[in-house]
């Protein structure tokens, strides 16, 4: 792949053009001491970056937004958002950063964008910074969520400004570089909406349409397609996360894209005991963003949607309201659509689409379903040992699932044939652990990156089983004991 010289960054600000009212025209806060934590070299070269450009002090200050290349035009952003469950008028970007929008090797459109990038008018009582260890885990966690296949906004970069962040304690403070298909929000459509301004609702609607569901365009109602085109990416992002036992664990709208990218790594986590009650977050008291409600959680925030565009949908709005019913009201099929075929992969039966009923694979599915849920074993762990079993070793999962009923539904779908070659390619032998992340989190505000770039090299390819990675595979030990999450902000 060709790397483009530095004097060639090309940044558009579509966006800002486009939507001028909802971007306010910001720079990025000098650093007094900036060093370069991280970088993704291959995302680098996707978007025609030079990795050793980026290295220097000009890269360094894109990465940080002090310095931007001529033509461009950073703004900060203003969304709003139901943050659980309560509406807020106006969040905003307000310690990011859009830097533009750039092409990648593709061809596509690819916002540049920072956090921890200082105070913005959107800032509130923050102090627009942020700190190592919160915006390495988004490195991290976003490069595994990646690896995995599911649609996420990448991290370029994480840059050390040299400065302390005041938090609990005094942290080292830092910036991270992110590439998103585009950083619209559900509650982007919330506040154009809040202004009344039906203008600015059409065209960012359009702009919608235009970067993320060109197809809409030609729909008989353009409006309506957009809509459905964003339940069908979200409905079909959080089956992926269901899938592989992801927990975001800060589902407000303002975190929920209209492209079906993942966004925003604050208290997420991978699921260690699998139960669908599970909450990390130290903030969801009332485990509104729990496991197990997030396919709920997202068509709320698909109403939302709904009702920020019912200007667009329709002139009448007893039709506009109808329509948007309709639409969202095709989530739970598409959801259930994606889950069972996602849960059929995993459970090595893919080959066999023809003859195999759905009613006897959402039986079988709810059936483990209820069986982990009893026995609470390691989510991860437990399909790789179903794998096992497949091959005729049944051992691993009577370890983890040690329930007088498992050996009848073992004969059950161990009788239809499951492929384990073909389940060793769907579910990961590594994610990124909790423990793994903390220790990692720990080491690197302490100056010591190395335990970050070997989880980086197990979640980089989280199929392949290798030697020397074996404590990536396992559980965390006992005393690590029950995770919490913070918002790190
Ligand atoms: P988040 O929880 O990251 O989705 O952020 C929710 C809102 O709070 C957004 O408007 C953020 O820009 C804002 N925010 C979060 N942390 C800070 C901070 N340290 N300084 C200023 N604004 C912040
Ligand atoms: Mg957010």
């Amino acid at each position: 792949m060709s790397v483009a010289p530095s004097s060639t960054v090309v940044l558009d600000h579509r966006f800002a053009r486009e939507l001028p009212e909802m971007a306010i025209p910001w720079q990025g806060a000098a650093a007094p001491d900036p060093r370069l934590l991280v970088l993704d070299e291959q995302l680098a070269a996707e978007l025609g970056l030079d990795p050793d450009w980026l290295r220097s002090p000009d890269g360094l200050g894109l990465l940080l937004g002090t310095e931007v290349p001529e033509g461009a035009e950073p703004v900060a952003q203003a969304y709003a958002g139901h943050q659980f469950g309560g509406f807020s008028p106006r969040l905003g970007d307000g310690r990011a950063l859009l830097l533009g929008e750039l092409l990648d090797a593709d061809g596509r459109v690819r916002d540049l964008h920072l956090k921890g990038s200082g105070r913005t008018p959107f800032a509130r009582g923050g102090d627009g910074l942020a700190a190592v260890g919160p915006m390495l885990r988004e490195f991290v966690v976003s490069r595994g969520v990646h690896a995995l296949g599911i649609p996420t906004t990448r991290a370029l970069a994480v840059v050390a400004t040299g400065r302390e962040v005041h938090r609990e304690t005094a942290l080292p403070g830092a910036v991270l570089a992110r590439v998103a298909a585009s950083h619209l929000r559900v509650g982007s459509f919330q506040y154009a909406r809040a202004t009344g301004d039906l203008d600015l609702l059409r065209r960012l609607a359009d702009h919608a349409i235009s970067r993320h569901h060109p197809g809409a365009a030609t729909a008989a109602n353009p409006y309506l397609g957009l809509f459905e085109a964003v339940v069908a990416a979200q409905a079909s992002l959080v089956a992926r996360w269901m899938l592989v036992g992801f927990v975001h664990g800060v589902l407000n709208t303002d975190n929920t894209t209209i492209s079906g990218e993942t966004i925003d790594y604050g208290p997420c986590a991978f699921l260690d005991a699998f139960d669908p009650s599970t909450v990390y977050s130290s903030i969801d008291h009332g485990g509104r963003y729990a496991y197990g409600n997030q396919p709920a959680v997202v068509q709320w925030n698909l109403a939302r949607l709904a009702e920020a565009l019912l200007p667009l949908l329709d002139e009448d709005q007893e039709r506009a309201v109808a329509l948007a019913q309709q639409a969202l009201g095709a989530f739970g099929a598409r959801y259930d659509a994606a889950y069972s075929g996602g849960m059929r992969a995993k459970l090595g039966l893919s080959h066999r689409p023809g003859d195999l009923d759905d009613a006897v694979l959402t039986s079988l599915v709810g059936d483990l379903l209820d069986l982990l849920t009893r026995a609470r074993p390691d989510h991860t762990s437990s399909f790789r040992a179903l794998a096992a079993a497949a091959r005729g070793d049944r051992a691993p999962v009577r370890a983890l699932v040690p329930d007088a009923e498992l050996d009848g539904w073992l004969e059950r779908w161990l009788a239809l044939d499951p492929d384990p070659v073909a389940m060793d390619r769907v579910n990961p032998v590594y994610v990124p652990r909790n423990h793994l992340v903390e220790e990692a989190l720990t080491a690197a505000t302490a100056g010591d990156l190395g335990p970050v770039r070997r989880l980086l090299e197990a979640v980089d390819a989280p199929y392949d089983e290798r030697a020397g990675f074996e404590r990536y595979a396992v559980p965390a030990p006992e005393e690590f004991g029950p995770y919490r999450t913070f918002c790190g902000t």
